[in-house]
């Protein structure tokens, strides 16, 4: 055995003692406080491990990405704040994160849906008259649906059978995936007939965050102890302190509040002994996680109308970056956003950055002529391969039902609580969602020691 294999050989054993160590040692977050380990630095973690580190508990926040804020994100790297999640504020007046938002030091910008024009794949301007004729059609579409709804049919289906020839028309196609297939996640054909608008909205007119929405993460992240790079593999609470584990470390708490997303639920990243129960087990498989991908391009100079606020298209495939939102409007960028929705989000994910780029400017150059030029860069996203949440956000599908996403919140053994925006019927899906169920399992846990 030469020096060099020898002295690797101890190095190897050495490590192998260390882990050892580790692991027959139990890191305890705290020996005379409660303890709670987080696990997810997102926003509904955070604000859970804020609230319980106020009231005087010891808190651990394990984090698997290298950065913390999960689906609240921003992407600093062409100057521009590039939100690879969540943008708006929805209904600014009465949404809780307004308030935080400016302690936090957020801009934002009232975005008006109505400031619109939509081209059809020819180029030509829709009238106003007729996108709001179709609008009050496409509401009252919905309405329809609901009420000739079922729990075993997909609103794909049941528009079909209501609506036979409209899902070829190429403006309903642009409202069902740049309107419904947004907001809700998913793809029609899998989205509940019945439930696919039983959250809670509130009144009024959205604003965007102008600098970054990752800013009310470092926000609620100031003065917690958050452990980045930790992806928990393991949650085991047999016995009085549960016990957690990542690859190199375990640690031991009184108490876990799990807020990982649906998509990491479903692909069974995390063992449990025992396992959860049943119910949790089925409404996790049954539940859906969406896809949204977003797309930010830049240019030297802007060659839109810089005044409007969305630009639309109405191309034959459906979620095909047929919605564009103008940056230049509340940003010194001449930069535009556009996005993939429903199935396309995944077929965008397999594209390459000049395919992507060559596809929207198909769609651009119909509107604004073959003379524009390329983006001189782009950034975009690929939720739904990404290995911390697996698609955007949580929707409800054939099968399940409105409280299924309540029923997740149900804590086990007064041990392990659930937190995010998948535990909340009333505001699935948002930040704000995310932030309150947050707070709610804080609450659970104050309450029951
Ligand atoms: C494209 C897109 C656009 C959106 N737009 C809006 C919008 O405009 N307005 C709005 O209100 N909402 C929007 N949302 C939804 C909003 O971003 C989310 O609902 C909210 O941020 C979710 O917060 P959360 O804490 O539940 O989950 P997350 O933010 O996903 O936090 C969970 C954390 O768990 C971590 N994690 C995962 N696996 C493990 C593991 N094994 N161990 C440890 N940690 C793990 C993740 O990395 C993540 O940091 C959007 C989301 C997306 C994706």
């Amino acid at each position: 055995m030469n020096r060099k294999k020898f002295f690797q050989n101890i190095s190897f054993i050495s490590a192998l003692i260390q882990l050892q160590k580790i692991f027959s040692n139990p890191i305890k977050i705290s020996s005379k406080k409660k303890s709670v380990l987080v696990i997810g630095a997102g926003i509904s973690g955070l604000a859970c491990a804020n609230k319980l580190q106020q009231n005087g508990f010891d808190v651990l926040v394990l984090e698997s990405d290298t950065k913390i804020g999960g689906r609240i994100k921003t992407d600093y790297s062409l100057g521009i704040a590039f939100d690879q999640g969540a943008s708006w504020i929805h209904s600014p007046k009465e949404n809780p994160i307004t308030k935080l938002a400016k302690e936090a030091g957020i801009k934002t910008f009232l975005t008006v849906n109505d400031n619109v024009e939509i081209y059809n794949k020819k180029g030509n301007l829709y009238t106003e008259n007729y996108i709001d004729t179709l609008t009050i059609n496409y509401k009252n579409a919905q309405e329809e649906i609901i009420k000739n709804g079922d729990k075993n049919n997909s609103f794909e289906e049941v528009f079909k059978t209501l609506y036979p020839k409209k899902l070829e028309q190429p403006f309903w196609k642009f409202m069902l995936s740049a309107d419904l297939e947004f907001d809700i996640g998913g793809d029609i054909s899998e989205i509940s007939s019945l439930y696919f608008q039983d959250d809670e909205v509130f009144e009024g007119e959205d604003v965007i965050i102008t600098n970054g929405y990752g800013k009310l993460a470092d926000y609620f992240a100031k003065g917690l102890n958050i452990k980045l790079n930790s992806p928990v593999s393991e949650i085991d609470y047999r016995s009085e302190k549960i016990i957690t584990k990542t690859k190199n470390e375990i640690f031991e708490s009184d108490f876990v509040v799990l807020t990982v997303p649906l998509g990491v639920l479903k692909k069974k990243i995390i063992q449990f002994s025992p396992n959860l129960p049943q119910e949790k087990i089925d409404i996790i498989q049954n539940l859906k996680m969406g896809n949204v991908n977003k797309f930010l391009l830049l240019w030297e100079k802007a060659f839109w109308d810089t005044s409007l606020q969305y630009i639309g298209i109405t191309p034959d495939t459906k979620g095909k970056f047929n919605y564009f939102l103008n940056l230049k409007k509340f940003t010194e960028y001449n930069a535009l956003m556009t996005f993939s929705f429903g199935k396309y989000a995944y077929i965008s994910e397999t594209l390459s950055n000049s395919e992507i780029i060559e596809e929207i400017m198909g769609h651009l150059k119909i509107i604004y002529g073959n003379k524009i030029p390329n983006p001189k860069n782009l950034l975009r996203t690929k939720w739904g391969e990404n290995k911390n949440a697996f698609g955007c956000y949580s929707f409800p599908t054939n099968g399940t039902t409105s409280d299924d996403f309540d029923k997740l919140s149900k804590s086990v053994n007064n041990k392990i609580f659930f937190a995010g925006e998948h535990t909340s019927t009333k505001y699935r899906a948002t930040v704000h969602g995310a932030y309150l169920s947050g707070l709610r399992e804080a609450e659970k846990i104050l309450n029951y020691i």
